[in-house]
Order: C-alpha cells, then sequence, then structure tokens
C-alpha cells in the first residue's frame, strides 16, 4: 500500500517538474507540422494563440528561474523554450533558406553558453535534432548536403560558444582564487611582520579574521605614530623599516612623505646611512648632508634632504625595526627631537606587544568557548556514539583537519579498535582492528604521550594504524593519549595534508579535548556497562527476567496489531539437582553457561533467549507459530542431548525438557502464555522428559 502512495507521489512530481518540458515539446511539435511555414496558411489566430503560449510558458519559467535561481532543469526548460520560438520566428521568415535563418546560430551560441554541464550539451544536442526534424518533416527538405552542412553549422556554433564560456569561467575562478590566496598570503605575511602569534592552519577562518583585525590595529597605530612625527617635527619623510622574514633585507612597513621619489624596496640590510644604524643599534644623526647624497636607500634617486635621523627599534636586545626621519630644512635633529623619535619607538613596540596579547587572549577566549560547549555537550552524550560525534566535530572546530578518528584500547586483548573515522578515506579505517603493535597509536597509548614529535607526518616511515592501512596524503597528524585516572583508553588522531597545521598551541587545546573527550567515553562505556547489567543475567549472558517480559509485552503489542503469531518456549534442565549433587555447583553452572550458549546459537536472530531464574529458560520466537517453534525446540534439546561437558569427574551429558505455547492459539496475554508453556513443559516431563511437547 505505502508502496503504490510513494509511487503515486512520484509520478505526480515527476508530471509536476516536467509540464514545462512537455508544453515545451507540445509547442515544438506544431513547428514539425509546417505550421509556421509562410507559404502554408495565412498567418491567423492560430499563430496569435501560439504565440501567447509561447510567451506565457516562458515567462512563467523565467520568473520561476529569477525568483528561485537556475537549476540543471529549469535551465533546460528555458533553453528549449527559446530554441523552440527561435526556429518559430525563423520559419515565418522563409525557413532555412529564409533571411533569418542566422538567428538560430545565434540562439544556439546562447544557450550552449547559459547552460552549464550536461544541459548544455543536452541543449546543443536538442537543438541540432530539432533543426533537422523541422528542415526534414517541416520543411520537407531532402538534401542529405544541405541537411548535414546545417547541422554542422549548429553543432560548430554550440561547441564554440561552449568552449569558450567554460574557459573564460575557468579563467575568472583561477584569477579570483589567486588574488584570494594573495590576499590572505600578505595577512600572514604581516602577521609575521609583527611577531603576532602564527597562524596555526591553512583553513582557520576566525583565525584569519582575528590576525586580518590585528594588522589593521597595529598599522593604524603606525600610521599615527609616523603622521603625528611628520608634522610635528617638519619632516620630508618619516618611514618604518622592518627586516624582512630572513632578515637580510629591509622593508618599508608604513610611510608618511612629501617626496614622489621613495623606492619600493626591499632594501639591503646594511647600505647606507640605515645600514650603520642596524650595525651598532645605534641611532644615526646625519646633517648638512650634501646634495646628490645616495646614501638614503628609501629614495629612487639622490635624495633632496639635509638632515637624517634613523633609530634602531630594539626589543630585548634585537632588533625588530628602524624608524627614519629626514627633512629638507638643512637643521639638524636636536638631543630632544632625537628623544622624541627614541619614546615614539617604545610606542610601536608597545603596538606590537598590545595586539600579540589581543590575539593571544582572543584565541584563548575562543578556545575555551569551544571546550566549555563541548564539555557542555558531552555531558548530555550518553551512548559512546554520541560522544564521539561531539569530540570529533570539536576537533575540527579547534583544528580543521583532513582526517580524524577515534581509536579504543582493549587491555584484556590488548588490541586497538578505530572506532569512528571521518574525512578523507574515512571508511578505510572504520573498524579496523589491530593487535599491539610499532604504531603510532600504540606507542601512545603505551607511552601515553602524543606522537608524532612535531607533528610532522612521514606515511613512507611511520605507520598510523598497521603498515597494510596506509594513511596517504598528509603532511601533519598527532595521535593524542585519551587517559582516564592513569589508564589510556585509546587515541585521538588528526591528519591534515597541509604541513605544521598543528602547532603548539592547536596541540594544547585538542590535548584538553581529548581529557574530557576520554572521561566521557569512560561514562558512556560504564552506562552501557550498567545497562547490560540491568538487563542481563550474569552468569549466562542471556536477557533476565525482567527485560525479557518488557519485551515479550511490546512484541505481543505488535504480533495483536498486525496479526502475526508469536511463540515462548520454555526449558527446564532433567534431573539438574541430581547434576549439582554429583558433579558438584561449579560443574552445574557451566551446564546452564552451555545451555544458554546452545539456545542462542540455535536461535534466529530476532529471537530472544532469557534464563528464567535458577535451570529455567525461555525463548521469544517473533512471527512463529507452534510449528515452527516445535521445530526450534526439537533442535535444542537435540544439540543439548550431544554435547558433552567435560568435569573433574569425567564427561557429563544432559538433557531438557521442552514447552511450546503460541500466541493467539493457545493464550492471549502474556501471563496466561507463560501458564501454557509451562502446562505443556511439565506434560513433557511426566511424558518422561528429554522431549519437546506443545499445548
Ligand atoms: P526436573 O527434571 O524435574 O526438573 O528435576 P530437577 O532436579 O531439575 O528439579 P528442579 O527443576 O526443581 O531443580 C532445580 C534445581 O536447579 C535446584 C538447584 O540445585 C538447581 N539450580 C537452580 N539454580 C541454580 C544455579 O544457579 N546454579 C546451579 N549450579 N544450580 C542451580
Ligand atoms: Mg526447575
Ligand atoms: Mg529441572
Amino acid at each position: 500500500m505505502t508502496a503504490l502512495v510513494q509511487a503515486a507521489l512520484r509520478v505526480r512530481r515527476t508530471a509536476r517538474s516536467a509540464w514545462g518540458l512537455a508544453a515545451a515539446c507540445l509547442l515544438a511539435s506544431f513547428l514539425l507540422a509546417g505550421f509556421f511555414l509562410p507559404g502554408s496558411r495565412p498567418f491567423g489566430l492560430g499563430h496569435l494563440a501560439w504565440a501567447a503560449g509561447w510567451v506565457v510558458l516562458f515567462g512563467h519559467r523565467a520568473r520561476n528561474a529569477y525568483q528561485h535561481g537556475t537549476d540543471p532543469r529549469s535551465t533546460l526548460e528555458l533553453g528549449v523554450l527559446l530554441l523552440v520560438g527561435v526556429h518559430a520566428l525563423v520559419q515565418l521568415g522563409g525557413g532555412v533558406g529564409g533571411d533569418l535563418y542566422p538567428l538560430t546560430y545565434v540562439a544556439v551560441a546562447l544557450v550552449a553558453s547559459f547552460a552549464t554541464g550536461r544541459s548544455g550539451i543536452g541543449l546543443v544536442a536538442f537543438a541540432v535534432a530539432l533543426g533537422f526534424a523541422i528542415a526534414f518533416l517541416g520543411e520537407q527538405i531532402t538534401d542529405p548536403l544541405r541537411l548535414g552542412l546545417t547541422g554542422l553549422f549548429i553543432v560548430c556554433f554550440g561547441a564554440l560558444s561552449y568552449v569558450f564560456t567554460r574557459a573564460e569561467i575557468v579563467r575568472v575562478r583561477r584569477k579570483s582564487k589567486l588574488e584570494l590566496a594573495a590576499q590572505k598570503e600578505k595577512v600572514r605575511d604581516d602577521t609575521r611582520l609583527f611577531r603576532l602569534v602564527a597562524p596555526s592552519s591553512d583553513g582557520v577562518r576566525d583565525e584569519d579574521r582575528l590576525y586580518q583585525t590585528s594588522v589593521q590595529e597595529v598599522r593604524q597605530a603606525l600610521y599615527h605614530a609616523l603622521q603625528l612625527l611628520h608634522q610635528t617635527l617638519d619632516l620630508h619623510t618619516c618611514v618604518l623599516l622592518m627586516p624582512t622574514d630572513e632578515g637580510e633585507q629591509l622593508r618599508i612597513t608604513e610611510l608618511v612623505t612629501k617626496s614622489e621619489d621613495v623606492a619600493d624596496g626591499p632594501f639591503s640590510l646594511g647600505a647606507g646611512a640605515i645600514g650603520a644604524a642596524v650595525r651598532r643599534k645605534l641611532t644615526t644623526n646625519l646633517h648638512q648632508i650634501r646634495p646628490g647624497y645616495r646614501g638614503i636607500c628609501y629614495y629612487r634617486g639622490p635624495a633632496d634632504i639635509r638632515s637624517f635621523i634613523a633609530v634602531p627599534v630594539l626589543e630585548r636586545g634585537h632588533l625588530r625595526a628602524v624608524l627614519c626621519a629626514d627633512r629638507i630644512a638643512d637643521r639638524a635633529f636636536s638631543p630632544q627631537e632625537e628623544e622624541l623619535l627614541r619614546s615614539s619607538t617604545s610606542h610601536i613596540l608597545r603596538a606590537f606587544e598590545n595586539e600579540r596579547v589581543f590575539v593571544q587572549l582572543e584565541r584563548s577566549k575562543r578556545e575555551q568557548e569551544i571546550l566549555y560547549r563541548v564539555s557542555q555537550a558531552l555531558s548530555t552524550a550518553l551512548t559512546q556514539d554520541a560522544v564521539m560525534e561531539v569530540g570529533l566535530s570539536a576537533a575540527t572546530e579547534i583544528a580543521p583537519h583532513d582526517f580524524a578518528a577515534i581509536t579504543e584500547y582493549q587491555p584484556e586483548g590488548r588490541r586497538h579498535i578505530v572506532r569512528r573515522a571521518v574525512g578523507e578515506r574515512a571508511l578505510d579505517f572504520q573498524g579496523l582492528r589491530f593487535r599491539d603493535n610499532t604504531s603510532l597509536t600504540a606507542m601512545v597509548v603505551k607511552n601515553r604521550h602524543y606522537l608524532p614529535y612535531r607533528g610532522e607526518f612521514d606515511s613512507k616511515q611511520q605507520v598510523l594504524f598497521t603498515k597494510k592501512a596506509k594513511l596517504k596524503g598528509m603532511e601533519s597528524l598527532l595521535v593524542l593519549p585519551l587517559v582516564v585516572r592513569e589508564e589510556p583508553i585509546g587515541t585521538l588522531v588528526v591528519a591534515a595534508k597541509a604541513p605544521s597545521a598543528f602547532v603548539t598551541s592547536v596541540r594544547e587545546t585538542l590535548q584538553a579535548l581529548g581529557n574530557q573527550l576520554a572521561v566521557a567515553m569512560a561514562n558512556a562505556r560504564a552506562v552501557r556497562q550498567l545497562e547490560e547489567m540491568a538487563t542481563t543475567d550474569g552468569l549466562t549472558g542471556c536477557l533476565n527476567k525482567r527485560a525479557f517480559l518488557d519485551q515479550l509485552e511490546q512484541k505481543l503489542m505488535a504480533a495483536q496489531r498486525f496479526g502475526r503469531k508469536l511463540s515462548v518456549i520454555v526449558t527446564d534442565l532433567d534431573h539438574f539437582k541430581a547434576v549439582n549433587d554429583t558433579y558438584g555447583h561449579a560443574a552445574g553452572d557451566r551446564v546452564l553457561q552451555e545451555l544458554g550458549r546452545v539456545l542462542k546459537r540455535v536461535k534466529r536472530e530476532t529471537d530472544l533467549v532469557a534464563r528464567f531464574g535458577g535451570e529455567e529458560f525461555c525463548v521469544l520466537c517473533e512471527e512463529t507459530d507452534a510449528r515452527g517453534a516445535r521445530l526450534l525446540a526439537e533442535r535444542v534439546r537435540e544439540e543439548l542431548e550431544t554435547t558433552e561437558l567435560l568435569t573433574e569427574l569425567g564427561p557429563l551429558k544432559v538433557t531438557a525438557s521442552l514447552g511450546v505455547a503460541t500466541f493467539p492459539d493457545h493464550a492471549s496475554t502474556a501471563a496466561d502464555l507463560f501458564v501454557q508453556g509451562d502446562r505443556a513443559l511439565y506434560e513433557a516431563k511426566n511424558r518422561g522428559r528429554n522431549q519437546v511437547c506443545t499445548v
């Protein structure tokens, strides 16, 4: 029934989405019938009705596309309609031989350049087919050469504009990608330059934004400082130069000048008057500079200045920048002015320092927020799956990666299991089990210390899980231990293709996450064990009576609703008291465990086995009538009969009697079903034991 409804809904959906195309094809069929050929019939009401239909349809579809954006289907519909409309016009103008025929080429070029992917190719194919069909059926042109040429032209126009548009799109995309990368690189450069904290990874968007604003702040502070100096000291140029990454050159970081002759740089570190200040780390103060002096590196040609001063900006003895000022007037920089410049270098250093602290604060605030959110989410996640889900998504927030996993360590078997893997080729690793080996994961568990040392990964040398299951293409890797009360319970793994993705600060945050995750995983495991303990029997691992009765109530209701049968098999060992008396209680317990095993082995996937207490067991068989249950009971009886247990007093064999009762044949309630099953069991005992009886 539901299948029928679903099929009907599907047909309705398809019809809804296909009516536009169907209507377009209907309009096209008029063209094929030669409806628009000038000679066939006079232009009249029929043509006007056709045109009105076309306008309404095209308008409706175009408005839809405008409002909701285009998808491949709407592009296809609009393209088909356009081609049909243009062909109608062309036919009015005389068909293939008429003046308007080139319009079809324009139309093909247009649809091919607007449609993307398969719809573009589909539309060109449609244009060719329509052109042929109209020429052949409508205008009855049979000359193969003419037909062929017409088709060839259409294909050429379509293909050319398709290729050109694609190439243009690719070019524009590549260009904007490059521009974006350059912009990002610039912020990174500046971040390094100002010694803010090194960005951790390529994909940290929030972090990028944070650095961007910080860089702007520093720049603004520098610019104001320089401008102030420029005005108060009547300078020609005031410039701050900073060493490049490699420390071999200087480049202009901020500049306020009246000159139009300032060079772009970078400049050699030791050259000219600035070189002297850099080398000696002392202020260089020059005046009465002769005209044509070339010792100021930031001017392209000979500088027209008379006084110059360079003040090194030192941070704990290290050169961070050089502040330079010059003026045209032949007025030496006085000791007061020199002092002013020197004090502004400490202002500059403070701007760096402030931003550095700000970035660190922002970062740790963000990390705290993430960790707080994680701890909230983890405290509500009760199952291990939920815990892992929360953990892995938090790891993504902390450190974007291309692969992540959580492994569990089972100390009993000294085994590791990849419980959850996400990202690249995750399915290759999900569920992977391996023994304690020399892999990074095993080492991390053993030493309870993260690996690899610098977070760098070499897949040729290092093994993450096993030699066979290789993690390829990753340059950065971190395997962090999950430890609870000094006991390792597994690892958290993150890997990224980018090099140096996991710097120290990220590693520390991930470890904080790992610690929370470990506790939550252990809690979830304990919850699971408690649940199992509450529903299973400790000796045999079968369900206990309470859990079984709960299940029976539910299954009975379902059986009632859907009119299905349901059977119970009640089992009791024969002369079990004697077994206990002869072989001892321990041997008796082993017999019970064996019976539990036999029942679980023989039952179907959906059946439930419970120990009802003592040596009574019960099997609940869903969708099973009395005959089926009897067969199952018989198999249990036979298996048990042939099973031999070795005890200290020699081999031991036991038998069981089984009673079968079925709903609704023998009882209509759960309680009654048991009464009936017990009666059948009693009957089996009475008839001599080691047999199956039905009510
Ligand atoms: P029958 O064929 O009539 O069932 O004879 P029986 O001796 O099996 O009689 P009954 O079913 O009344 O026996 C119950 C015995 O099962 C009593 C007790 O010694 C034994 N028993 C009950 N629970 C346990 C258990 O947890 N461990 C062991 N070893 N024996 C148990
Ligand atoms: Mg009994
Ligand atoms: Mg018994």
